[in-house]
C-alpha cells in the first residue's frame, strides 16, 4: 500500500527524461551542440537586465511582442505571408503549449491519437489530461499510409491528433499532401497538431504545414527554440494556429506563465535569428554525411529531415548503447526494439562516435 493517496497511473510511471551522466560527447537530446554566439549572449543580458528592472511587477501575460516577433520570424521560416500575431501563442516549451492543446480539447470521454512509433512524451499528455490515449500506427518503414491513417482515426475518433513531423525519434518527415488529407478529413470533429520541432533541419522543397493554416482554421504548428534555435535552455515553445484556438489555449493557461525573464531572453534570441540558426546547414550536411556512414558499415538507416538519425537493426540495442556509454558516448535508446537513436553534434563529437561504434562492432563480430 502506498502511503500517498496518489492516483495509480502516476505512481506506474517514471519521471519522462533522457538519462544524463556527465560523458563528454552528448548526443543524446537533439540538442543543438553550438552555443550563442557572444553577440546573441550581450544582445540576452541587456533585454534581461532591462525587465529584471521590473520584476517586482508580473510579466505582460499576453507577451504581445514575443508574439509579434514569433510571428515575423515565421513568415521569413516559412515563406508564409498571413500569419499574424494573434495567431500565436507561446509557452515554457512546445511540450507545455501542446499540454495547454490537451487541455483545451482533451479531457475526459475524449481521445488522442498519434502515430507511433513517435514523440513519447504525448501519451503523457493524454495521461496528464485524463485523455484516452489511442495510438495508430506508422508502415513498418516509418512511412505513414494516408488510407489506413484515416481509418484509424474513424475508429477512434479523437478530438485531438499529434503529427510530428520530422517525426521524432525516426526523422521521417510527414509529407504536406497527408498532412492536408488528414486536415480535410477531421474539419469540424478533432483539433490537428502538427508538432514541427525539428522544421529548421528539413531538407529543401518540403513545405511546412504552416502553408495550411489557412484553409484549416482546426490546424495548427507547433514549434521551439529548443532544437535548430539552440536554446533549450531558454525553454520557449510556440504554435500558430486559428486566433479562436489560441483564445481557448489562452483560457487554460496559468495566469503569467510566461516570466519576463524568458520574453526577454526570447526576444534578444530572435533579433538574432541569423546568428542563433547559424550552424543549421552545417548540421543538416553532417546529418546526411553520418547517415551515409552509417549505412556504409551496414546499418538500415530513416531518412531523416532533423538533427538525429534513427539507425538498426541491433540484436541488443541497449548492450551497445552502454558500450558506447563507457566510451564516453551518450546516444538514445528509443524508438523500436533494435533500433538506437543519435543526434548530430559537432564535427568531433560525430567522429567519436562513429569510430567508437566502429570499435564496438569489430567487437561482436
Ligand atoms: C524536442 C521536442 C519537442 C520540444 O520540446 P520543448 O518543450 O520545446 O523543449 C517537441 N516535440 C518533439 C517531437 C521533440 O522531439
Amino acid at each position: 500500500m502506498a502511503r500517498l493517496p496518489v492516483r495509480p497511473e502516476v505512481a506506474a510511471a517514471a519521471p519522462y527524461g533522457a538519462p544524463h551522466p556527465p560523458v563528454p560527447v552528448r548526443l543524446n537530446v537533439n540538442e543543438n551542440p553550438y552555443p550563442p554566439p557572444p553577440a546573441v549572449i550581450e544582445s540576452i543580458v541587456a533585454r534581461v537586465r532591462a525587465a529584471a528592472g521590473g520584476l517586482n511587477r508580473y510579466p505582460d501575460r499576453d507577451f504581445a511582442e514575443l508574439r509579434s516577433a514569433l510571428a515575423d520570424y515565421l513568415i521569413r521560416e516559412s515563406g508564409v505571408a498571413e500569419i499574424k500575431p494573434e495567431m500565436i501563442w507561446a509557452a515554457n516549451g512546445s511540450n507545455e503549449v501542446m499540454l495547454h492543446v490537451l487541455q483545451a480539447f482533451g479531457g475526459p470521454g475524449r481521445a488522442v491519437t498519434a502515430f507511433e512509433p513517435t514523440y513519447s512524451m504525448y501519451r503523457e499528455y493524454a495521461r496528464d489530461t485524463f485523455t484516452a490515449w489511442k495510438p495508430g500506427k506508422l508502415e513498418a518503414d516509418f512511412s505513414f499510409d494516408v488510407a489506413r491513417g484515416i481509418g484509424h482515426i474513424d475508429r477512434v475518433a479523437p478530438k485531438v491528433v499529434l503529427l510530428a513531423s520530422p517525426n521524432n525519434p525516426t526523422g521521417v518527415v510527414l509529407p504536406i499532401d497527408a498532412i492536408d488529407a488528414i486536415a480535410r478529413h477531421t474539419a469540424g470533429r478533432a483539433v490537428v497538431v502538427v508538432d514541427e520541432a525539428y522544421a529548421e533541419f528539413r531538407r529543401p522543397g518540403r513545405p511546412s504545414a504552416l502553408r495550411l493554416l489557412s484553409a484549416h482554421p482546426h490546424l495548427a504548428v507547433s514549434r521551439t527554440m529548443s532544437k535548430a534555435f539552440a536554446a533549450a535552455g531558454a525553454r520557449l515553445g510556440y504554435l500558430a494556429g486559428d486566433p479562436e484556438l489560441i483564445g481557448y489555449l489562452r483560457t487554460v493557461r496559468l495566469p503569467y506563465h510566461l516570466s519576463a525573464i524568458t520574453q526577454a531572453t526570447a526576444l534578444a534570441a530572435l533579433d538574432h535569428a541569423g546568428l542563433m540558426l547559424g550552424g543549421v546547414a552545417e548540421l543538416r550536411e553532417r546529418r546526411d554525411r553520418l547517415a551515409a556512414a552509417l549505412a556504409a558499415m551496414g546499418f538500415e538507416v530513416a531518412e531523416s529531415d532533423a538533427n538525429f538519425v534513427l539507425f538498426g537493426r541491433l540484436a541488443d540495442r541497449h548492450d551497445v548503447w552502454r558500450k558506447l556509454l563507457d566510451l564516453g558516448v551518450i546516444i538514445r535508446e528509443v524508438g523500436p526494439e533494435g533500433w538506437l537513436r543519435v543526434s548530430v553534434g559537432t564535427e568531433s563529437e560525430t567522429l567519436a562516435f562513429l569510430r567508437a561504434l566502429a570499435g564496438i562492432r569489430k567487437e561482436l563480430e
